[in-house]
């Protein structure tokens, strides 16, 4: 059987060269945020258009106060693992307001939507199981997998076909478990998870979705991709980060209580990590109180802003591939012409996300445009417009 490798090398003396060139992309130092714009130092003051602060939570002045009451009742951090003595009144709180949003028994906080990737996924699957993950999931999940000693498949992205076959073969296994990105990360389009929950039913599979992207964002009270296809109910273990449009930092699961349980004894990143300190848990809780409130408006400015940017780049001829998301994806191909691209935009006022290898396969470069609620359709304009003037010096 095919064993699906976490990723593979790559080569770094393009990091090197790139270097010498001043065109290296990553860690710029960031002097100033404020809305939908970012000072890096040496590189001067730029519109913002590389976050997934997708609802503009990060900036929000409730959200900000409700932390800094944290820190002045709790400190600076908590006093352990929180099965220790680190889950405070506002983790509890914030758990409460999950499993409720969500309609299900359980939620779990963990440091990180990575961790909490690592965590579930190493616990609820053993060397007796098969996880089935499609090739485009995230990378933490991949890492999950393999922490669990299960066999691993995978299928290419989003090719229902392949994983039915993958299901069909697996039919000597324990248990069958098909993991998903709901919204993907570098593509931006979803997991068709109406049709995976049908074949679960086939195959009698569990399902794991990855709401990363998709939490706050998409689905009619934002709760996600199995919320916009209607399968909250079927989907077993629902993990989802704070680190995207809810504007803080911490990872999470919501499940029912028996896997909770599982999980809150055993996954290595939940029992010896520290978890959120109060200012975080509670900037957390914040957000999802606001996001109750005006979370409709918020998206609907979302939703236009996406729309304008998706339908105007098509338009224009660029291949955004096929986003349906505020993840708009760039393809550049050559890593060489993206950083440089990437670079140029940096140099004219623009920022964007860079995604090369190993983020996304060899040849694959893309520029990837984050669109938010803050932002204006006259902002989306001028990235338009330099994205227009980048592709004649550079033509790709
Ligand atoms: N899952 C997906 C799909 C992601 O894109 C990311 C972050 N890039 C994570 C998990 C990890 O989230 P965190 O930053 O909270 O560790």
């Amino acid at each position: 059987m095919m064993k699906t490798t976490v990723r593979p090398k790559y080569d770094v003396s393009k990091f090197t060269n790139w270097k010498d060139e001043g065109v290296y992309p990553f860690l710029p130092t960031i002097e100033q945020t404020s809305n939908n714009y970012i000072t890096i130092t040496d590189k001067g003051k730029m519109l913002m258009f590389g976050s997934c602060d997708y609802l503009g939570l990060s900036q929000n002045e409730y959200v900000k106060e409700r932390s800094i009451e944290a820190i002045r009742e709790f400190g600076t951090n908590t006093l352990g693992a929180q099965i220790f003595c680190g889950y405070t009144k506002i983790h509890n709180a914030l758990e409460k307001k999950l499993a409720s949003m969500f309609n299900k028994s359980s939620s779990i906080l963990f440091p990180s939507g990575m961790a909490a990737n690592l965590g579930v996924l190493s616990v609820i699957a053993t060397s007796e199981d098969v996880i089935i993950n499609d090739r485009l999931n995230h990378i933490s999940i991949f890492m999950g997998s393999h922490l669990s000693g299960a066999q691993l498949r995978s299928f290419p992205h989003n090719d229902l076909r392949k994983l039915e076959s993958i299901l069909k073969q697996s039919m000597d296994k324990r248990k069958r478990i098909i993991v998903v990105d709901g919204l993907f990360s570098a593509d931006g389009d979803y997991a068709p998870l109406d049709k995976i929950c049908e074949l679960s039913k086939i195959y009698n599979t569990m399902i794991v979705v990855d709401e990363a992207h998709s939490f706050g964002v998409v689905g009619p009270n934002g709760l996600g991709v199995a919320e916009h296809f209607d399968v909250l109910d079927q989907i077993d273990v629902i993990v989802g980060t704070m680190s995207k449009a809810i504007g803080s930092v911490g990872g999470f699961a919501i499940t029912k209580e028996e896997i909770a349980e599982e999980i809150r004894h055993y996954a290595p990143s939940y029992t010896s990590s520290r978890g959120s300190v109060p200012a975080v848990a509670a900037a957390s809780l914040a957000s999802l109180e606001f996001i109750e409130q005006h979370g409709k408006k918020l998206r609907e400015r979302l939703w236009n802003n996406t729309e304008y940017l998706i339908n105007t780049l098509r338009e224009e001829g660029f291949n955004i591939l096929d986003t349906c998301s505020p993840i708009v994806p760039v393809i550049i191909g050559d890593e060489d012409k993206t950083v440089k691209v990437a670079n140029w935009l940096m140099e004219n006022g623009l920022f964007v996300a860079t995604m090369i290898p190993p983020a996304v396969p060899v040849n694959q470069g893309r520029l990837r445009i984050g669109v938010t609620s803050s932002h204006t359709i006259e902002e989306c304009r001028r990235a338009v417009k330099l994205l227009k003037e980048v592709r004649n010096i550079y033509e790709f």
